[in-house]
């Protein structure tokens, strides 16, 4: 069920997005690309071209609505609807609490939980007039425990698992339709760990992901799974991540 749906993804440019955009497409769908690095995801696009699938791109920060509803609109004007968002676009400056890095906790808060929501406020109008649709959203496993050094992160990714649970029971009462997947990975190989300046995480983290990190691809799988569903059926939640990480 894959073939010819209009498939958005956020956070495209690299990692769980960028795989996640070339497997659906190498399975038919026409996907629409958002992430801020334009040079990553023109070389996407052409790449995905070349093989014969479908994919435009869309230069945009999660954090401005505008941007939202440019790439919305450009998935309307280029394919004529949106059937599916994958609000993935996120970052992880992990740091302890004591160092005070203020400036990173609004940037996660901005990035990863307002990002959300102007994704969602782009994209409902449409589901909801057309009863059907799908959200799919990046938490992550710091989204249903607790990690030190993880607070704020962890924080933004708690607040993403209430959220799409809340607007999967709305839209089941209201008869609109929208079906919703909530993605929790453990570690998984991408860039995300470049955005952590407070060295002692790094390092840590660094030294996790090496042992266990495990390919951006598996996390692909795991969208097309939920896309691929019949629209019966809801793939609430997966949580999912390397074999031998506790
Ligand atoms: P990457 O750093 O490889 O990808 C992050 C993506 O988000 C990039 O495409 C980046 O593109 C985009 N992005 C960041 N900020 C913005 C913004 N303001 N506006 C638009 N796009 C933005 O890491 P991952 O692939 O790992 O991360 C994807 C998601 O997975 C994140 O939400 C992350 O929290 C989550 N996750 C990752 C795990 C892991 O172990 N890797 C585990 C659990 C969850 P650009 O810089 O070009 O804007």
């Amino acid at each position: 069920m894959i073939k010819d749906k209009v498939v958005i993804i956020t956070g495209a440019s690299s990692g769980i997005g960028e795989e996640s955009a070339k497997l659906l497409a190498a399975k038919g769908a026409k996907v629409v690309l958002g992430a801020r690095r334009e040079d990553k995801l023109k070389q996407l696009v052409e790449g995905i071209q070349k093989t014969g699938g479908e994919a435009v791109y869309k230069v945009m920060d999660v954090v401005n609505p505008a941007d939202n509803t440019a790439i919305v609109e450009l998935a309307q004007k280029t394919y004529g609807r949106v059937d599916v968002i994958f609000l993935n676009a996120g970052i992880m400056p992990s740091s302890p609490l004591s160092a005070l890095k203020t400036n990173e906790w609004n940037q996660m808060v901005d990035i990863n939980i307002k990002g959300v929501l102007n994704g969602v406020a782009a994209v409902l109008p449409g589901f909801i007039a057309q009863k059907s649709g799908q959200i799919l959203a990046t938490s992550s496993v710091a989204g249903l425990k607790a990690y030190p050094n993880g607070a704020v992160y962890g924080g933004t990714k708690w607040f993403v698992r209430d959220f799409m649970e809340v607007l999967r029971m709305e839209s089941a009462q209201e008869g609109t339709n929208i079906r919703t997947t909530t993605i929790y990975p453990a570690a998984i190989n991408t860039e995300l760990l470049s955005t952590i300046t407070d060295e002692r995480t790094a390092a840590g983290m660094t030294s996790l992901y090496e042992q266990y990190g495990i390919s951006a691809v598996r996390v692909a799988d795991i969208v097309a799974y939920a896309i691929d569903q019949p629209e019966d059926t809801t793939v609430n939640e997966i949580t999912m991540g390397p074999s031998r990480q506790s």
